[in-house]
């Protein structure tokens, strides 16, 4: 059952110190800190539910744990972070592990020395691997400015094109030539067998998954969230009380610079009567033939839910991506050059709002994975936050 935070939270208060728009990650967090601070906060969101993008549900039908804007993992090498998310629940010890599907054959992703050796059909040791890897860089530099040039200083032309070109095609809709270089810094390179998709040190799932995270966060009664409520839209709203916004900060101005672009996701929901579909929680789709970027199977996140992992029933979503319009949700950032133009006048116009303070995501058009955005939003809470309600701006 989907965990009900409203049962939870108990008491309401009427009198706010804070506004707080959007019950993401990064609201949760500075409404948490509010309220630890002594601060009465109203965080209210356009949609139904708290956790933001990062929000899960439990099917009805199967048990399995189902994140309705695609699959979370929780991953960060800060260890603030780590402890301050261990504060509102426990974690498992699930080990994110991916594998990609090209021209009929499967691979370990990201690529290790197992996806090499497979792809040249060799037992090249590290050294030789990394020479063969070197011969196919073509002396790209290794500071390149867009993501294939960064691409193929890093794995050379033939693995670039195998695995990486039109994937990244299908994903973001833009040639990789006007994709910024750091969005393929994300993924490691390893020439050991090390097949782990992330590096860093804390990593696992909510136990009781990641509503339950996002409601224990907020249970201090001091804290009052609105649902299905539209900054824009509730004429009620106390507008003029200091507001932490995590909305989209050209819709905050109006669109008067422009739209920046962003990348959404439609899933396509498969059912099975299988205990396992594809074997694996996360199968990539590395081919232009297949339309779909990668498929997710829900129950393989929690291995450790024992009668649901093990029972004979499967969800599965198959994700395509395309160009978000002003209506879809925004879910990736794109960061064409031209975005940041519109971005840089939008933040000149950030510095006049003297009594709102911009974060997240959306509200600073960043690509921020979820330990990010905490960390962030601590860090503006610290910095920010607490001068602007202390002044009683
Ligand atoms: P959001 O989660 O977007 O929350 C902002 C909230 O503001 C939303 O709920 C929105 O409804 C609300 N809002 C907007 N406008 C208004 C308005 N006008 N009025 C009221 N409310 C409003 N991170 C990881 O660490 N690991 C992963 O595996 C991972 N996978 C991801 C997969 C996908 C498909 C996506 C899209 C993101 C993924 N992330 C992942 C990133 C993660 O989702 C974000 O870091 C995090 O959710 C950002 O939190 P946020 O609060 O900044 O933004
Ligand atoms: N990528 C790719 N092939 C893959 C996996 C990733 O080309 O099989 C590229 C793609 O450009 C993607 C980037 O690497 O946007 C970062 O991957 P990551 O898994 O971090 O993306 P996420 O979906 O988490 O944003």
């Amino acid at each position: 059952m989907p965990y009900n935070f409203e049962v939870e939270k108990g008491e309401k208060v009427k009198k706010y110190d804070l506004l707080v728009v959007g019950a993401g990650l990064f609201g949760l967090t500075i409404s948490q800190r509010a309220a630890e601070e002594g601060y009465s906060t109203l965080v209210i969101d356009k949609r139904s539910h708290i956790g933001g993008n990062a929000y899960s549900y439990f099917d009805r039908e199967t048990g399995i744990e189902i994140h309705k804007y695609g699959a979370h993992l929780f991953h960060t090498k800060n260890e603030k972070v780590w402890k301050y998310v261990n504060r509102f629940s426990s974690f498992t010890n699930y080990r994110h592990h991916v594998f990609t599907l090209h021209e009929g054959r499967i691979y370990p992703m990201p690529i290790n020395l197992g996806t090499i050796n497979q792809y040249y059909s060799a037992a090249m040791s590290p050294k030789e691997a990394e020479k063969l890897v070197e011969s196919k860089t073509e002396g790209a530099a290794k500071d390149a400015k867009n993501l294939e040039e960064r691409a193929i200083a890093l794995i050379g032309r033939d693995l670039y094109e195998a695995f990486i070109r039109d994937y990244t095609c299908k994903q973001w809709q833009t040639d990789p030539r006007d994709l910024p270089a750091s969005i393929f810094t994300r993924l490691p390179i390893r020439f050991n067998y090390e097949s782990s998709y992330f590096s860093d040190p804390y990593q696992g799932q909510p136990k009781e998954g990641f509503c339950s995270l996002f409601g224990a966060m907020i249970k201090d009664p001091k804290i009052e969230v609105r649902l299905e409520c539209d900054y824009f839209e509730d004429p009620s709203l106390p507008k003029d009380l200091p507001t932490v916004y995590t909305g989209p900060i050209d819709r905050y101005f109006g669109y008067r610079y422009g739209v920046l672009g962003w990348r959404t996701i439609d899933f396509k929901e498969k059912r099975y009567d299988l205990r396992s579909f594809q074997g694996c929680s996360v199968l990539n789709k590395s081919d232009m033939t297949d339309p779909s970027t990668r498929s997710i199977e829900f129950k393989a996140f929690n291995p450790e839910r024992k009668e649901v992992f093990e029972s004979e029933k499967t969800v599965v979503w198959d994700e395509y991506s395309r160009f978000a319009g002003k209506e879809d949700e925004p879910y990736y950032p794109i960061g064409t050059q031209k975005d940041k133009e519109i971005l840089s006048n939008y933040e000149a116009l950030e510095k006049g709002e003297k009594n709102v303070i911009f974060g997240g995501r959306l509200g600073e058009y960043a690509y921020y994975n979820m330990d990010q955005t905490i960390a962030s939003a601590l860090d503006t809470f610290e910095n920010k936050v607490l001068c602007m309600l202390r002044s009683g701006k």
